[in-house]
């Protein structure tokens, strides 16, 4: 038999640790945030890293994927 205690005991366990985990991860994401957000604006207005995402647009010639704004090998070759 499950004694009433018993579930009141898990129950005020499962509130305590998930306060906590709350408390923890708004606070840590703030500071994150807060300085990871004002690093990345600094970064990439100067220099966009290599790894960072491009979007591709479809060659009207070949057909291939080339990132935005740049000519395709083909188009340099004629
Ligand atoms: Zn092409």
């Amino acid at each position: 038999m499950i004694s009433a205690l018993k579930v009141l005991f898990t129950v005020v366990v499962i509130i305590i640790v998930y306060w906590g985990f709350k408390y923890r991860w708004r606070m840590g994401d703030m500071g994150k945030s807060v300085r990871g957000a004002r690093r990345k604006r600094t970064t990439s207005a100067h220099k966009p890293g290599p790894l960072a995402a491009q979007d591709l647009e479809q060659c009207p010639k070949c057909g291939s994927y080339i990132p935005a704004g740049t000519v395709c090998s083909c188009e340099e070759k004629s």
